[in-house]
């Protein structure tokens, strides 16, 4: 469970409360899974307010301090909550309510709405990871890994970057994941270059790369890993881009300390490609933070300060994109641990020739 104290100090006072809605949050803060719903957190009562289609699960589930409500109309259940313990002003998401959300929940509830700083303020707290998170991104990895491993036995010439992303997706469904974690992207040849490509018709040749960036889910926590391999065989410009990028990944690794920022931590990798006078070929950011969402605070990005502590999850994902020839990236999440920050994949990453 997250440190809910910290949640409640964010409130000024005991006429304030924070309203909670978009559903990731909602997990994050009680634990409990559910498409339609609200927490509300005042400075003295955690409550998680679910219809009659989650109130018995959640009961059974929900831990305290949370308090579960059973509620028919949302909005009025919430003013009666809001009436009751005396707010005057609520804070709601403002990064994942919609406008139209919003309107109706200024016209509908009787506190004054406020509309800056709880996305915030969950984003921070979402950053440290607890142990029992860092589990489940882990064993997320792990059905990714596996599935990865058993797949890499249909990559031949001949076969559809479809077929493979098919097959990815059903092992990893096989082998415990809730779903995968993004569209995968399975992707080979001139294709690769595409950072972003989407598995299709291509047919796997010799003498190509192919690109996995894959994850699973794991009771809500996602995993992230990108592979790059060379079919039958391999350019000498394949095996020096390869180099080039996984020296940038290693860099950025040794960057991931705690104390840093996350822009050292791009600029680790970002200077390593630069000097190799690649620069202009990566054009995204070096990662990202990696947990209930697949993209989540921080950006690992040259412009972005944010410190890194202990339990933060980062990825660290440089690559390099030649248009109409090919691309490699190299992916693995980190945990951060002090000087020594915690590799959380254990598929290699050696140039591989399968
Ligand atoms: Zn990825
Ligand atoms: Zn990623």
């Amino acid at each position: 469970m997250p440190d809910l104290y910290q949640l409640r100090d964010f409130l000024p006072d005991d006429r304030t409360a924070a309203l909670v809605t978009s559903e990731t949050n909602r997990r994050y803060l009680c634990g409990f899974p559910a498409s339609a719903g609200a927490v509300a957190v005042t400075k003295n009562r955690f409550i998680l307010a679910v219809d009659f289609r989650y109130f018995e699960a959640a009961q059974k589930t929900v831990q305290p301090p949370f308090e579960v409500v059973r509620c028919t109309r949302l909005i009025d259940d919430l003013n009666r909550i809001f009436l009751q313990e005396n707010i005057q002003s609520v804070y709601i998401e403002d990064e994942s309510v919609t406008v139209a959300y919003c309107n109706e929940l200024q016209e509908a509830l009787i506190p004054q709405v406020l509309t800056e700083g709880l996305s915030a303020k969950l984003n921070e707290m979402r950053l440290i990871k607890s142990p029992e998170e860092v589990e489940k991104i882990t064993a997320a990895q792990r059905i990714t890994e596996r599935a990865y491993t058993e797949v890499l036995n249909i990559l031949k010439p001949g076969v559809t970057e479809r077929k493979i992303a098919v097959e990815l997706e059903h092992l990893i469904k096989v082998y415990g994941g809730e779903r995968v974690a993004f569209d995968l992207i399975c992707i080979t040849g001139e294709n690769t270059s595409l950072p972003h490509g989407v598995p299709g018709d291509r047919v796997v040749k010799e003498g190509d790369f192919f690109t996995f960036d894959i994850g699973a889910v794991f009771d809500g926590y996602h995993s992230d890993m990108t592979r790059t391999v060379a079919v039958g065989s391999a350019t000498d410009e394949m095996h020096m881009i390869y180099d080039t990028v996984l020296q940038a990944h290693l860099k950025a690794a040794r960057a991931i300390i705690a104390g840093n920022t996350a822009a050292q931590v791009d600029i680790a990798a970002r200077d390593h490609i630069d000097s190799c006078g690649y620069g202009e070929y990566f054009g995204h950011s070096t990662g990202h933070g990696v947990g209930l969402s697949i993209h989540e605070a921080p950006t690992v990005y040259k412009t972005n300060h944010t410190v890194l502590r202990d339990n933060m999850v980062i990825t660290d994902e440089p690559g390099i994109y030649l248009p109409g020839k090919f691309g490699v990236r190299i992916e693995d999440m980190f945990l951060v641990k002090g000087d020594n920050p915690v590799d959380l994949a254990e598929i290699p990453k050696d140039f591989m020739i399968i």
